[in-house]
């Protein structure tokens, strides 16, 4: 099987039953996704892989700072998007039925497809979504805020579950975007070769917009090291001794995410209550 590693801070792996996709939104221009299957694959098309279904390595507990067992966060499908047109119901079933198999690990299923994952979600959890599937939307500009309302009508339909947005790559400044009944925003800027800006005041108006609203926030990264307010106060002449003299400053705290993730002075990495749940529960099991 294919392990990539995430290179996400807010999940520690993922896992990919489905690959391949095409592009729907102006979030898509960049996908990483298709550059790195392209590269190496040979192509994007969507291709079903069951063999990992039974994949169960991956998922096993992580072992905390105190010692205690702590849930894995594992981003579903981080080379394409469940729900994809060219993937069946009935695979995306297995899917769901192989994460039942895994009931301490939290599965994040995001789309941005979210009139089909209202559609599924509508028909298969009539009894409501499991606690460890968290379910949430890529919202990167204020055109596609309507896949927030999906993700809240999901909720209204089948009972609480973990909501999340994920506003990235964030494309713009956003004005549009409700967070009410939303558990976990992420932001971030985008990453790679052509990565467009992302501006600070940006980031700040989607993370107060979500804190106000109640949600937990993580800020993943800045995408590129221009889009990183310290960088015009780093020192140097190449961007190897600028980067390496914003860490002996103190001023960015996690240089290894892309272009960095210190906002403000810190990092804005806040997990929604479901995790300390779902991580209660596991130590409750022994
Ligand atoms: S939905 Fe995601 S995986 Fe699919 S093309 Fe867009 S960015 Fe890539």
């Amino acid at each position: 099987m294919t392990v990539l590693n995430t290179q996400i801070s807010c999940f520690d792996t993922t896992w990919n039953p489905a690959v391949g996709c095409s592009k729907i939104s102006e979030g898509c221009d960049n996908c990483y996704a298709e550059a790195i299957a392209r590269r190496f694959f040979g192509g994007f098309e969507v291709r079903l892989h069951p063999e990992r279904l039974t994949e169960t390595r991956k998922f096993k507990p992580l072992t905390g700072p105190d010692g205690f067992r702590v849930p894995r966060r594992v981003f579903v499908n981080s080379m394409g998007d469940l729900w994809h047109q060219e993937i069946p119901d009935r695979f995306i079933d297995d899917v769901f039925g192989a994460i039942a198999r895994h009931p301490h690990t939290v599965f994040v299923c995001l789309t941005k497809r979210a009139g089909r994952m209202l559609a599924y979600g509508r028909r298969r959890w009539k009894a409501g979504v499991p606690e460890n599937i968290w379910l949430g939307v890529t919202a990167e500009n204020d055109a596609v805020h309507g896949r927030i309302d999906a993700l809240r009508r999901l909720k209204a339909a089948a009972g609480p579950f973990t909501a999340y947005v994920n506003a990235e790559p964030l494309l713009g400044p956003i004005s549009r975007h409700d967070y009410t009944d939303i558990d976990w925003v992420g932001v971030g800027g985008e990453a790679g070769a052509r990565a467009r800006p992302c501006a600070p005041d940006w980031v700040r108006r989607v993370i107060a917009s979500a804190h106000d609203a109640g949600a937990a926030v993580w800020f993943k990264s800045w995408g590129r090291w221009e889009n990183n307010p310290n960088w015009a106060r780093a020192r140097g002449r190449t961007k190897k001794a600028r980067k390496q003299d914003l860490i002996a400053r103190g001023l960015e705290l996690l240089p290894e995410e892309h272009g960095g993730a210190t906002l403000d002075g810190a990092l804005v990495q806040e997990l929604p209550p479901g995790f300390a749940r779902l991580r209660d529960r596991l130590r409750r099991a022994g």
